[in-house]
Order: C-alpha cells, then sequence, then structure tokens
C-alpha cells in the first residue's frame, strides 16, 4: 500500500490514528499536516463552521523537494479526497454546470505568516465563470473573483508578478474616477478580466491562461511546495530558528467567498489581545465585501468587531461617534446574530486549546465560516497575562500558566522602555535583534566607544557588522547598531548575552567608517550626534528619546503569576545588594534575603578614601588602628540601612575581598606621573610623595592579584581589618535592634582554601561580636559561613563544614579558577570564539561554512554543570553529611541564570543569590525547576 499523502479534514484526525497507532496529539497533527491543516481538522471536529478541505501532508512536501517530483500515489488520493469534498458540497470541481472552486493554501508546522503562498478561487474558467454569475446572481462578483484568480495565479504559480496586473487595475479606478476596487463597473471588470488574459498570452509567449482545473490544481501544488524555499521563507526560518527541512503542507479548501456583496466579508481576530492580554473585547477586524488578503492589505478601513474596541479605534482616529455608526459600526452593532454566534466559536477554541487563538474568517452572504486558527503570537507582557487570566479562568492551572511564561520574557518586562508618548524622529527601521531601549553618541569604531565610555559618555556603536575585537567596545556601549547581518549574526548574538539592546541588519543605512558617519537617503548622522535605538521594535530614532522605568508594582499580573511560582518553589530567591537602595529595591521585587552584601564598595567612598589609603599604607599597628577606626563608622551607617531595608530578612555581609591595590592609584599612572615630575620640577613635595606612593603600589604589585593577597588572605594579613569589619557589622546590628528593626546578620568570610583560614578568621570574629554585644548589652543570634569558591575548598567540604553554619558558591570565581581562565582575558581573547565555533570545513546544504564549538554555552554566564557543577554536587554532599544543618546557596551571576537555577535546585541549594533585576526571573525560574523535576 502507498502512504497516505491526502487527510480529509473531516476524519483526519481517525484516519491519523489509523496511521500513527494512537490517537494524534495535537504536535503530531502539526508535525504531519501542518499548523493550518491540523486547525482545520481541529475545527471541523469541534463542529465548527468550515468549509470542506483536505490536506496534502508534509511529508510529501518533504519527498518533493528530494525528487522535484510528487511522491507516488499522492494525485490519485488527491482526487480522491476532491470527491469527498464534491460530496460534502454537493458540487463538482471542474463542472460548468455546478462548479466548485477551492484555495489552495501553504501551511507549516509553524506559522510563518505572509511568507509562502496562496492561491484563491482555483477552478475558474469561462465556463466556470459565467456558470458562477449565474448561481449567485452577481456577475460583477464573478468577474471579481476571476481577476483575482488569474492575478494570483500568474503570480504565484507562474512567476510573472501581479503588479503588472495591479498597474492595470489601478489605470482603470483612475480611468473610471474611482477610489475603491469594490467600485469599479461591471464593464470595467469584464474588460479586465479580458486585458489580463492577454497579457498572460503575451507573456508566456502565445501560451492561453491554463483553463483544466485539474491542471490549475497541480501547478498550485507544486507552487505552494516551492514557495517553501523561496527566498522570503528561507529568511524567515534562518532568524526564527526553523529547521529547513520541515516542508509545508498544502490544503484544498473549498472557497467561501467574501466577496459577494454587501452580506459579505472577511476578518481576522485574535480572542484577546496580543499586546497587553486582556479579555475585555476580541480583538478583531473586518471589511464588508472583501477576500482573503484585502484586510491586512490595509486597502479599504476596516470595521472592528466589538463596539468597545470601535469606540476605541474611533476615538484614536478622531472619527466622530455619529460617522462612525453609521460608516463603521462594529459586528456587534450591525451584525449582532453573527457577533453571538462569533463569540461562542471563539469560546469553543479558546477552551479546546486552552490558549489565545489568532483567528481568520469569513462570512458569505450572511453566512460565517472559520478559514484558520492558530495560538496567537503576543508580546511578553500579554503572555503573562494571559496565562495567568487562563488560569483563574480554570482553562489552565497555576503550574501550566507558570509553565507557559519564559523566565526571559520576565526580564523583558523590567528593562527601561521608551516613553512611547515622547515625541520622537524615526531615522530607519531594522531587526530587533536583542531587546532593550539605548540611548547615546553614535560612534563608529569599538576602540573609540570604549573610550568614550570610560570617559563617563554612553555611546550607541555603530557598525557595517561586528566582529570578536569590537566585543570590549560593544559591552562599554549602551546599544549597538549594524548595518548587515540578521539575528544570528556576532552583534546579535553578543548582545543578547550581555542584555545589550541591539538593532540589526538595519539595510536601509548606510555606513562609512572613514567618514565616521552613516547616511540614509539624505540623512547624515555624524559620530557624537545622539541616537536612540529600540531593540524592542527595530526602531532607530534621532536625537534622545526619553526612557521609562518598568513600573514592577503596576504589573499586577506578573506579580499574581510570581506569587503562584512562590507558592510551588522550593529554592529560596535572594539578592545580591551592597546599598540600602538595592536592598529595598530587591525586597519590592520579592527577594527574601541578602545572600551577598559586599563590603568593599565602602573602601571606595570619598570620605572613606583617605582613611583607606593610610590604612594600607600604615607601618606600625597603631597607624593601622587609628585608620581603621575613622573607617569604622562609615562602614556601620550602610550596615544599618541596608538592615533596615531588609527589616527581618537574613543579611549575609562578606567580608572585605578584593586586592588592596584596587584602592589606589593606578601603577600605570603613579609611573607616568614620576617620570613627568622628575624632568620637570624634581625638587616638589609632589614629586616626594607620588614617589612614596609608587614605592607601596609597588611593593603591592602582583603577577596574578586575582590569586593573591586578597579575600580572607588579606584579612588575615592585614592586622584589624577583619574586626573593625566585624565590629561596625555587630554594632549596626545591635542598634538596630535596639530601635525595633529586626535583624538576621550572618558573616561570610571570602576566599578560603583551607580550613585553617576559616578557623583562624572565626576566632578573631566571634571575639569582636562577643565584645560589642556586651558593649551594647544586647545579644543578637547570627551565622557564621564561608563562601566555596576555590576549588580546595569545594574538595575538603567535609572539613570545611565542621566549622560553618553556612556555604554559599562564588561561581565567578570558582568558574574562573575550575577552568583555569582568568574571566577578563578569556572573554576579551578566546572565550566567546570558543562558544561561537571554529570552521571545520564542512559546510552544511545550504553552503554555509558549519562552526564546531568548543563551549556550548559561556560558563560565566551559564554554570557549566559537567565541570564545576559536579564540584558544587560533591560539596554539598560532603558538606551536609558533616554538617546535616549545613545552610547552603550561590551568590555567583548564575543564581540569576534559568539553567543554572534548575541545577541548583536538582542539586538540593537551599536558595540562589542574584542582583535584583533578576529576583523576579529567579523566583518565576525556580518555580519551574520544581515542576519541571520533582
Ligand atoms: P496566510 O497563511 O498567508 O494567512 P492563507 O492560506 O490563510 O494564507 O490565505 C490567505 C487569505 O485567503 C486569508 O485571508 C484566508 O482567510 C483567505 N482564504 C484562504 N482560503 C480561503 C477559502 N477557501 N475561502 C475564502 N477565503 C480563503
Ligand atoms: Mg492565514
Ligand atoms: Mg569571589
Amino acid at each position: 500500500m502507498t502512504k497516505k499523502w491526502v487527510y480529509v479534514s473531516r476524519t483526519a484526525k481517525e484516519d491519523l490514528k489509523k496511521t500513527l497507532g494512537h490517537a494524534p496529539e495535537m504536535d503530531e497533527m502539526k508535525i504531519i499536516l501542518g499548523g493550518k491543516g491540523a486547525g482545520l481538522a481541529e475545527m471541523t471536529g469541534l463542529g465548527l463552521p468550515v468549509p470542506p478541505a483536505f490536506t496534502i501532508t508534509t511529508e510529501a512536501c518533504v519527498e518533493y523537494m528530494k525528487t522535484g517530483e510528487f511522491p507516488e500515489g499522492m494525485m490519485d488520493q488527491v482526487m480522491e479526497a476532491l470527491k469527498d469534498i464534491e460530496e460534502q458540497t454537493g458540487k463538482k470541481f471542474g463542472d460548468p454546470e455546478n462548479p466548485l472552486l477551492v484555495s489552495v493554501r501553504s501551511g507549516a508546522r509553524q506559522s510563518m505568516p505572509g511568507m509562502m503562498d496562496t492561491v484563491l478561487n482555483l477552478g475558474l474558467n469561462d465556463e466556470t465563470r459565467a456558470k458562477l454569475a449565474e448561481l449567485t446572481g452577481n456577475e460583477w462578483f464573478s468577474y471579481d473573483a476571476y481577476r483575482r484568480f488569474i492575478t494570483m495565479f500568474s503570480d504565484i504559480v507562474m512567476d510573472y508578478d501581479r503588479e503588472h496586473f495591479e498597474e492595470k487595475l489601478e489605470e482603470l479606478k483612475k480611468k473610471e474616477g474611482i477610489r475603491l476596487d469594490t467600485d469599479v463597473s461591471l464593464e470595467g471588470m469584464k474588460g479586465l478580466v479580458d486585458e489580463y488574459k492577454k497579457m498572460y498570452k503575451e507573456h508566456f509567449e502565445g501560451e492561453d491562461f491554463p483553463t483544466d482545473p485539474i491542471k490549475q490544481l497541480e501547478l498550485s501544488i507544486k507552487a505552494v511546495f516551492d514557495s517553501w524555499n523561496g527566498a522570503r521563507a528561507y529568511a524567515y526560518r534562518e532568524h526564527e530558528g526553523i529547521p529547513h527541512d520541515w516542508g509545508t503542507a498544502v490544503n484544498v479548501q473549498t472557497m467561501v467567498f467574501g466577496n459577494m456583496g454587501d452580506q459579505s466579508g472577511t476578518g481576522v481576530a485574535f480572542s484577546r489581545s496580543p499586546a497587553t492580554g486582556g479579555h475585555e473585547y476580541l480583538y478583531g477586524e473586518f471589511l464588508m465585501n472583501a477576500q482573503g488578503e484585502d484586510v491586512v492589505a490595509g486597502i479599504r478601513t476596516p470595521r472592528r468587531i466589538t463596539v468597545q474596541g470601535s469606540r476605541e479605534w474611533a476615538e484614536s482616529t478622531g472619527v466622530s461617534e455619529e460617522k462612525r455608526k453609521v460608516e463603521y459600526p462594529s459586528m456587534e452593532e450591525s451584525m449582532p446574530e453573527m457577533y453571538e454566534q462569533f463569540l461562542e466559536i471563539i469560546n469553543t477554541l479558546e477552551t479546546h486549546y486552552r490558549d489565545m487563538q489568532d483567528v481568520e474568517f469569513t462570512i458569505e452572504n450572511g453566512k460565517l465560516w472559520m478559514l484558520q486558527t492558530r495560538t496567537g503570537k503576543r508580546t511578553a507582557a500579554s503572555t503573562v497575562t494571559i496565562a495567568v487570566n487562563l488560569a483563574k479562568e480554570g482553562l489552565i492551572d497555576k503550574e501550566e500558566a507558570i509553565m507557559r511564561v519564559k523566565p526571559e520574557q520576565i526580564d523583558l518586562l523590567l528593562r527601561p522602555s521608551f516613553d512611547p508618548k515622547a515625541e520622537k524622529t524615526l531615522i530607519v527601521k531594522g531587526l530587533n535583534a536583542s531587546p532593550g531601549a539605548g540611548v547615546g553618541i553614535a560612534v563608529f569604531d569599538a576602540e573609540r566607544a570604549k573610550e568614550a565610555a570610560d570617559a563617563g559618555k554612553d555611546v550607541i556603536l555603530v557598525r557595517p557588522e561586528t566582529a570578536p575585537d569590537d566585543v570590549p567596545g560593544m559591552l562599554a556601549s549602551k546599544g549597538v547598531l549594524t548595518q548587515k547581518g540578521g539575528a544570528t549574526s556576532h552583534a546579535a548574538v553578543v548582545a543578547r548575552g550581555s542584555n545589550l539592546p541591539c538593532v540589526a541588519g538595519c539595510e536601509g543605512i548606510s555606513v562609512d567608517v572613514n567618514r565616521k558617519q552613516f547616511t540614509i537617503d539624505d540623512k547624515v548622522i555624524k559620530e557624537g550626534d545622539v541616537i536612540s535605538v529600540d531593540g524592542f521594535t527595530g526602531a532607530v530614532y534621532e536625537g534622545s528619546v526619553p526612557l521609562i522605568e518598568a513600573e514592577y508594582e503596576k504589573q499586577t499580573d506578573l506579580i499574581t503569576l510570581l506569587e503562584w511560582a512562590d507558592e510551588i518553589r522550593t529554592l529560596g530567591v535572594r539578592t545580591n545588594a551592597d546599598y540600602p537602595v538595592d536592598a529595598r529595591r530587591a525586597v519590592g521585587f520579592g527577594a527574601e534575603g541578602i545572600g551577598l552584601q559586599r563590603t568593599e564598595h565602602m573602601f571606595f567612598a570619598e570620605e572613606a578614601r583617605d582613611a583607606v589609603v593610610r590604612m594600607i599604607l600604615a607601618k606600625t599597628d597603631e597607624e593601622r588602628q587609628t585608620a581603621l577606626e575613622e573607617m569604622l563608622p562609615i562602614q556601620e551607617q550602610d550596615f544599618e540601612g541596608v538592615f533596615e531595608a531588609m527589616d527581618g530578612k537574613p543579611v549575609i555581609m562578606r567580608l572585605i575581598d578584593p586586592p588592596m591595590h584596587e584602592f589606589l592609584p593606578s601603577r600605570e599612572e603613579l609611573i607616568e606621573e614620576v617620570a613627568k615630575l622628575r624632568c620637570e620640577s624634581p625638587d616638589s613635595p609632589e614629586l616626594a610623595e607620588k614617589e612614596k606612593m609608587l614605592d607601596v603600589v609597588n611593593g603591592l604589585w602582583e603577577t596574578n592579584p586575582m590569586m593573591g593577597l586578597r579575600g580572607c588572605r588579606a584579612g588575615i594579613m592585614y592586622k584589624g581589618l577583619t574586626e573593625m569589619q566585624t565590629r561596625a557589622y555587630f554594632q549596626a546590628a545591635c542598634r538596630c535592634t535596639k530601635r525595633g528593626v529586626k535583624v538576621i546578620p550572618e558573616v561570610m568570610i571570602p576566599l578560603v582554601g583551607h580550613v585553617n583560614e576559616l578557623k583562624m578568621e572565626r576566632e578573631k570574629l566571634e571575639a569582636v561580636a562577643k565584645q560589642v554585644m556586651e558593649e551594647e548589652g544586647i545579644e543578637v543570634e547570627y551565622m557564621f559561613g564561608t563562601m566555596i569558591e576555590v576549588p580546595r575548598a569545594a574538595l575538603t567540604a567535609g572539613e570545611i563544614a565542621k566549622h560553618a553554619q553556612f556555604f554559599s558558591f562564588g561561581t565567578n570565581d570558582l568558574t574562573q579558577m575550575t577552568f583555569g581562565y582568568s574571566r577578563d582575558d578569556a572573554e576579551g581573547k578566546f572565550l566567546l570564539k570558543y562558544v561561537e565555533g571554529f570552521e571545520t570545513g564542512k559546510v552544511d546544504d545550504e553552503g554555509n561554512p558549519i562552526l564546531e564549538p568548543i563551549l556550548e554555552a559561556n560558563p560565566f554566564q551559564s554554570l557549566d554543570q559537567a565541570g564545576v557543577g559536579c564540584l558544587v554536587e560533591m560539596c554539598v554532599e560532603d558538606g551536609k553529611a558533616a554538617n546535616p544543618d549545613l545552610e547552603i546557596g550561590i551568590c555567583g551571576e548564575h543564581g540569576g541564570d534559568p539553567a543554572s537555577i534548575d541545577f541548583f535546585h536538582r542539586v538540593g541549594l537551599d536558595y540562589v543569590s542574584c542582583s535584583p533585576f533578576r529576583v523576579p526571573v529567579a523566583r518565576l525560574a525556580a518555580a519551574q525547576a520544581k515542576i519541571r523535576n520533582d
């Protein structure tokens, strides 16, 4: 038996069950029948009014692409299926007495709107046209259908561009002195059809327009198959990451006519707003006396489905209520019965698909027909709202609502965007390659971009395209604009990976790097001119468009979704925050504590600067102690602020971490200054001072500072430092408690590699804590723990756990040291290339080189589960075995990465800690990890 290539919509589900040996899942139906074909089968099965149809499978298309011929038996099965449709409609394809007309529609597994082709009104020739006129009593309509068919068939099937035909129509309208297609006279339409046929014959050197319907059908099916590999469709798939070998199905469907007069029409609708997700009204438009694509083509002003939608439209376009009611009444007002039926259908579809639907419909002489349904595309905001509403309406449960939103979409909702109310001058539009809004001066070179950024300027890097060398400049910029390259170009990939707004492939501009400018038409944007790039939409504006912060508190659906996530997740979510304002913001985002408060930023504070330098330069213990005492109140103040912000939530304070030289002037600059002063004013006191400073800096100089005197090593070597920080922290804790602020202090030692480091620091610390509490006359409970960021610490976790109440993985350092990479060097020199891949000499089907990556992902963004993760897992096991009460978290950047969060959930961590803006992302990701894994 030959393979089944064709499925009639009304029996497709049953037939597929036979083919597959089980009832088909929705996804399986889409794979075989394409999205459109599956939708037609589902709608037919639900008893909705769908014009009878059949579907030729994507598998047939795949066969056809291999051989260039229809697979064996396919056309026979098409003829069989046609008979079925003829039976259902009582009409016959090609029969001049009672002609059946059909459409031939493309339809891939995943919708590719407008990318492939559809031919309507197939089966028309002079005889069937005449009969159509007779049966409908509408001659004008029959000619309108015919001229549309000739246009579409010529364009899509024969590659004779539709512009040629449309030009003639325009000429005719001009001659008749009218504006709308629907106003063309009957004589005019007749003449047009004659002219079209002549044009066709001339163009194809004497060949007549094909009159045999079967021939028309065969050629159209071929054309739809071929359109899969059309340039437009190919480019779209590249952008969307859709495989090129899926193929498209072909749907052959009985025509229904929206262009039969003023009782007919056609339209599209979303079951909820794709922009906001709101369910207040159907979001749809329709046109009377129109066919197929007239709505999208924007030839006439469409009407709305609901009264409310119609009023809103009128308000926004300035149409008065009287005029609206007369000229643009909604379906709800002008066809109330149909409106009711439409609502019912939409509800049936939403209930069936349990999601927002995007539908096409046609009204033929007052009867409603459904032509397409699919899950509607939507913005990040409406994804959240729709998921929450569907759950509230009981169509899905909370867990499913949580799984329907991607954590990255939440990130999008929290980014600042351009103020929609601001006045802006659009220069050009490109590809929205990486979301976000960036404003800055245009700079045409990555190095200059970095310099300008270092000098405190906001920069937009503009390049013809970017290469790995440009990365430092890109990362220093507020946004990136490229002329060439698509959504997978270097610029786009790097930008997305770094949350950098990017508009790519902006073919409309011409970038001239040498002249430091880009042009579009006669507009010139020079280096230094301010531009604004909108990575959400791909728009590029002149000047600075004001930004608005995303208002989390107003996003009630997001808040609801995250509350549901909190009910489900077992992984805690804390934040990394150094300042009270960050701490407050994070609490607003739902942080349950601080997983990492870095204390070193206080050392950079203007008012502490002097004391810090004196502390480092101190020759005697006494000198050092005096300096430390000056630093103490400044530290304490910040600690109090953070305790207040976190009232009742744990705060992990980490003792100082970076190498001391970071707090002193740069060595290179000092060398330069000293050299200059030696020439210019050799006896100046300034020189003596600088020389002294240079001596100190030289003394502190390290070949590899990240592995040198830092972390707990500094605490151990600089006498009094740990004590001062501890004192400041506990004074703050005691004093806050006395004021009625609830504190849960936790102290963390960084960079421990050997248990003895921890023991020594702990002893000092406990002594100070005890002393402070005695002085303050109040007891506060606290925890003492360590970071795990040196591989040796992970390897000896069992020993270390005996001296710590908690562990917190510092996955940034742990990744650096496990890989043996220094992050800054690696990302600047080879790491991104490792991820992008190297040429292998092999090429894919389209001739593009196949790249072989060394690393799947940047291990600083997503935890390397096999290597670094293995250490983490081992450490958790050994640590808990030695100390069952051990609390374990992670405070590296990975704490905000969804894939890493999934891993941390699986290995049994207690919490993740991430930057404030990632807290909502982490809450969702943690719930998803729970749902996915347990
Ligand atoms: P696309 O995937 O580009 O939307 P479609 O196959 O859905 O292409 O068809 C294009 C237009 O033609 C749509 O508006 C559709 O509703 C209309 N159309 C398709 N088939 C028929 C039919 N059998 N009767 C009436 N209109 C049709
Ligand atoms: Mg469609
Ligand atoms: Mg570290």
